[in-house]
């Protein structure tokens, strides 16, 4: 068996570049969680971008970045400026992002951008057919990179592909408004496996094969004369045990960090004891309509008052790509509704909403996550949602209520949390009541489910699914060629 190459828009490192030296740290994101097992301590390499403008990396320090990342296992893909623009804030967040998430009023159709999204799909599959061999595995991730599989099996046309859309699949009624949708569609194609988060983004993408390219569809199996491409579903799990151990040390031992979110965490704790706390956390990103669950939140305490000055949001928007104009807008719009709430309903000693717009460290997230009574999630689209798994994992003493939108791919998984429709206001607000009031037996019966799906399906889980499917596709293929 060959090697196993997994391609990414962004590696999974860290680089800081201070007074002409660099230091590079591997980052912990889920994907590169899930992909350990065959990262680290396998045959494997990672190709991906940097995170870093050409421009911004002095060109006697160039060697040493390829030189730090080949020492991790990765091969960095050099991005310009320019590049990074159309292609990354361009085609991949002003096109496919909003459209995938039904958001067709913020979809721009640039063919500038499209132009570059193909020329930079092509320098991805350049740095991977430059290492690629027969006998190897490839493994294309997420909607920056839907050309690239059939741009590699252009120049092997026997290699292995998977490709994993870790976004949405959108209706064919939306997808099909997109101009370049049959490219989009032969590129994915490209791959012997194409996996996706929910049951329906998979129909949702046969079905626009089909309609769009004519190919007949058998069950999860696209005919594509000269070869047979399989859609398949893998739900994409959480690293369990390390939510669920890290939360268990925190209690043991709580951090005497004195970061500002631990001081009101403590505040909570002990000035305002019996006031029950409501967590929100998502980067700032209109698909996770933050801005309506802040308004649901002002009409909860207007509609139950005697909640007022007896329950608190705690609210952490983590920024995301603040070059793009309605990120700038939604955040000036959320800084305003968390203004007028917290101006209408604030006493002397209760404000209702605690507001963070930046990143929190690990710790502080358990943090978060444990010392909450109600999780209140409530994307208008999400691929997926980890925050809500990860809420659940650290419930130790398995009490908690996760609020979760159907919108999110994770609900597929989560019947148990109290799903909500986030365009329903009415029954947001009355879940909320809910979740204030369920009896403990309730939340413990609930969340114990949940647990043990959580457990099971872990992220090394869903990556091993994912890798044992498509070795047995083209087992398949070229057992019965
Ligand atoms: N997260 C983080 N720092 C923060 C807040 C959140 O690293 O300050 C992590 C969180 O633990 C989760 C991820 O960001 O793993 C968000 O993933 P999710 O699927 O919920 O949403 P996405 O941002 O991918 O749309």
């Amino acid at each position: 068996m060959g090697k196993t190459i997994i391609i990414s828009n962004r590696l999974p490192l860290q680089i800081n570049i201070s007074e002409n030296d660099l230091e590079v740290s591997p980052s912990v994101g889920g994907l590169a969680t899930g992909l350990k097992s065959f990262h680290q301590e396998g045959d494997s390499i990672w190709i991906g971008w940097t995170g870093l403008a050409s421009e911004e990396i002095p060109e006697n320090l160039k060697p040493k970045v390829l030189e730090k990342a080949k020492s991790q296992g990765c091969i960095p893909v050099d991005l310009t400026s320019e590049e990074i623009e159309k292609f990354y804030y361009g085609f991949s967040n002003r096109t496919i992002w909003p459209l995938f998430h039904y958001f067709m009023e913020y979809t721009e159709f640039d063919a500038e951008h499209w132009e570059a999204y193909k020329q930079v799909n092509q320098k991805y599959a350049d740095a991977v057919i430059e290492k690629l061999e027969d006998g190897d595995t490839v493994w294309v991730h997420d909607y920056q990179l839907l050309l690239l599989p059939a741009l590699i099996r252009k120049e092997k046309p026997k290699v292995t592909i998977g490709f994993f859309n870790h976004i949405p699949f959108p209706s064919y009624e939306v997808f099909r408004t997109l101009p370049w949708r049959e490219e989009i569609l032969r590129g994915m194609l490209g791959a012997d496996l194409l996996g996706f988060h929910t049951y329906d983004y998979e129909r949702h993408f046969l079905r626009s094969v089909n309609r769009i390219l004519h190919y007949d569809i058998n069950f999860n199996a696209v005919n594509k004369g000269n070869r047979i491409v399989k859609a398949d579903s893998f739900p994409m799990g959480i690293d369990y045990n390390k939510f669920r151990n890290s939360a268990l040390e925190h209690k043991s031992q709580p951090k005497s960090e004195t970061t500002d979110i631990q001081k009101k965490l403590d505040y909570h704790k002990y000035v305002s004891k019996g006031t029950k706390l409501i967590i929100s956390i998502d980067r700032l990103d209109y698909t996770k309509g933050i801005a309506n669950r802040i308004r649901a939140f002002g009409y909860f305490l207007e509609k139950y008052p005697e909640y007022q000055e007896n329950v608190r949001l705690i609210m952490l928007a983590v920024p995301s790509r603040t070059n793009v104009p309605q990120y700038q807008l939604l955040k000036k719009e959320i800084d305003e509704l968390v203004g007028r709430i917290n101006g209408k309903f604030a006493t002397v000693n209760w404000t209702p909403i605690w507001y963070f717009y930046r990143s929190m460290p690990f710790d502080n997230l358990i943090d978060l996550y444990t010392s909450s009574d109600v999780a209140l999630i409530t994307p208008v689209r999400d691929g997926m949602n980890l925050v809500a798994k990860e809420y659940i994992a650290t419930r130790t003493d398995n009490t908690g209520v996760l609020i979760l939108s159907e919108m999110a791919g994770a609900a597929q998984e989560l019947s148990e949390a109290l799903l909500i429709n986030p365009n329903n206001f009415e029954q947001i607000v009355d879940s909320i009541k809910y979740a204030l009031e369920m009896p403990e037996e309730e939340q413990i019966r609930r969340n114990k489910i949940m647990q043990k799906r959580l457990r099971r399906y872990s992220v090394e889980k869903w990556a091993k699914d994912f890798m044992t499917n498509l070795r047995e596709t083209t087992w398949t293929r070229k057992t019965f060629r």
